[in-house]
């Protein structure tokens, strides 16, 4: 089938494929299109499945057309939803709270619990916070400035925001914070690392258990030191590293439940739009802080 694509999608791993290291994604290669996650519609067809104008989505080469073969058991995608919610992020999140417990242990959050997560208001935050919520959760988020955490706070449901560009370091940042969060925390959904880490580890209760979802703050090269390791053992913290690709067997129970939370309204996620390819954020965007404002889309028509 060839393809149109409507929505090119822009997000933060696309940075750390721009480095030559050891990753568990192959670096981009040079003189090759970027391949991004796009929503678009059938154009062309050889396939008898799959008729003009069907919904399609693929990891497709950002470009505004492209040839794509069908996989043997595709489903069409009928309904939009905002891609911010049922795109890479979403389905992030819901493996990582469903899926990530070993046999014999379970660590999804449980209501009443207080959960914190940082890049509070972007495509992976705003999702996470639904989702927490829905399990009866109190959630507490990180973003930066008061917008950001009037969204947060007004619109995506998080019981409580920390602006954390009014704090230079860690230590202040729960403490002193005005916003009413400082209840101590059992489960952290860590997107940015580095001091805000550090931050969430000093509030942390005793056999509290850290998802690392991204380390945002590192993707351009900067170092990110932890200042507090030892609390993981003071506190028998359990940290765990994930990347959604691995586990595509909760994909369709992700999209289900994240489309529901749209439908419903309960998620209302925001959407930066570029037009055209050529107006598409510079590489550097994903790791600027600001520099969107929710989920990152390239409109191509
Ligand atoms: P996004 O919507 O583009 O949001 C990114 C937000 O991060 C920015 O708006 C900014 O918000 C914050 N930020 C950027 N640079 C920062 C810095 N240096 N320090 C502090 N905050 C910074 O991104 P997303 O799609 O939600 O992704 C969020 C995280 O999840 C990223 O780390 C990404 O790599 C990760 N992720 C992981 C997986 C996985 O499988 N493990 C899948 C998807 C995404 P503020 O203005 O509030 O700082």
């Amino acid at each position: 089938v060839l393809v149109r694509h409507h929505y090119l999608s822009l997000d933060p791993y696309m940075r750390g494929r721009m480095n030559d290291g050891k990753s568990y994604a192959q670096p981009q290669p040079l003189g090759e299109v970027m391949i991004g996650g796009t929503v678009g519609e059938v154009v062309e067809s050889a396939h008898p499945r799959f008729r003009r104008a069907t919904r399609w989505w693929a990891w497709a080469a950002g470009r505004n057309t492209a040839w794509s073969m069908p996989p043997a058991r595709r489903a069409a995608q009928g309904r939009h939803h905002p891609c911010a919610a049922v795109a890479l992020p979403g389905r992030g999140r819901h493996a990582r709270r469903h899926r990530l417990v070993r046999p014999g242990q379970d660590h999804r959050p449980k209501a009443g619990e207080t959960v914190v997560v940082s890049a509070a208001t972007g495509a992976v935050g705003s999702a996470f916070a639904a989702l927490a919520k829905a399990r009866g959760c109190r959630v507490v988020g990180i973003a930066g400035g008061p917008d950001k955490c009037r969204y947060a706070t007004e619109e995506l449901g998080f019981d409580a925001c920390i602006d954390y560009k009014v704090h230079k370091d860690a230590k202040p940042c729960p403490r002193r914070s005005r916003t009413p969060a400082p209840r101590a925390s059992t489960a952290t959904f860590e997107n940015v690392g580095g001091w805000m880490l550090d931050a969430v580890l000093l509030r942390m209760n005793a056999f509290g258990r850290i998802a690392l979802c991204g380390m945002i703050a590192g993707y351009d090269g900067a170092p990110l030191p932890l200042a507090y390791p030892a609390l993981i053992l003071v506190n028998r913290l359990k940290v765990e590293g994930f990347i959604v690709s691995e586990h595509m067997e909760v994909w369709p129970e992700a999209l289900k439940e994240l489309g529901t939370l749209v439908g419903s309204g309960k998620l209302r996620p925001r959407e930066s739009i570029a037009q055209g390819i050529e107006a598409r954020p510079r590489p550097s965007w994903a790791c600027s802080r600001a520099s969107n404002f929710g989920k990152q889309l390239v409109k191509l028509i």
